[in-house]
Order: structure tokens, then sequence, then C-alpha cells
């Protein structure tokens, strides 16, 4: 690991959560590569299954934000601002709030 990837890791780790998604939003890249969102995206799957919640769909499953990272990113990693979407529907519902669980 070089100096940098250390020097990051360090900053990371001594961030709340709150100001850990911030960073993340601010930089989609990040965000969408780290082990974080990695993890949690498995949890999203088995909580709400393998399946679009719009359409019903199973190919293409995307982790949706239901209220955008973009203007939420105090939500990012908050498992209960989730939602299993395909890509189709995902795209169809951009940085909308809209909710598919219920
Ligand atoms: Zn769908």
């Amino acid at each position: 690991m070089n100096s940098i990837k250390i020097a990051y890791r360090n900053k990371v780790e001594k961030l709340s959560n709150n100001e850990l998604s911030k960073l993340f939003a601010s930089k989609p890249k990040n965000f969408l590569m780290s082990k974080e969102w990695k993890e949690l995206r498995k949890l999203a799957k088995v909580k709400y299954g393998v399946k679009c919640l719009s359409c019903g769909s199973t190919k293409n499953i995307n982790i949706d934000h239901v209220k955008p990272r973009k203007f939420y990113p105090e939500l990012a990693l908050d498992i209960n601002n989730l939602q299993t979407l395909c890509g189709r529907c995902n795209k169809i519902k951009g940085n909308k709030i809209k909710d598919f669980r219920s």
C-alpha cells in the first residue's frame, strides 16, 4: 500500500459516519468503490431481495438511494435509505425521491 493510501485510510478512520458519507458524496467514484458501500450493497440485497421493487425484474439489479446521495450525503450509508431497482427503473428514477418499498 502506498503512502497516499495509508494517509487516506488514517484520515477516513478518524471520521464519523456522517463525515464519511459527506466525503464519499463529494467523490462518487470513491463512494462506489469503498468497502463500506460494497458490504452495504450485499446487506441491502439480503434485506430487499435481488428483485426490482418497481417492475419485478431480477436482471441488472442496482442498489438505489431512496433519498439521493447527492442531496442527502448523511444517508449514503444508511440501509434504511436503500432499495433494489433494475438498471432501467433506476435510470428513470434518477435524482428524484421515490420509495418503491411500501
Ligand atoms: Zn425495474
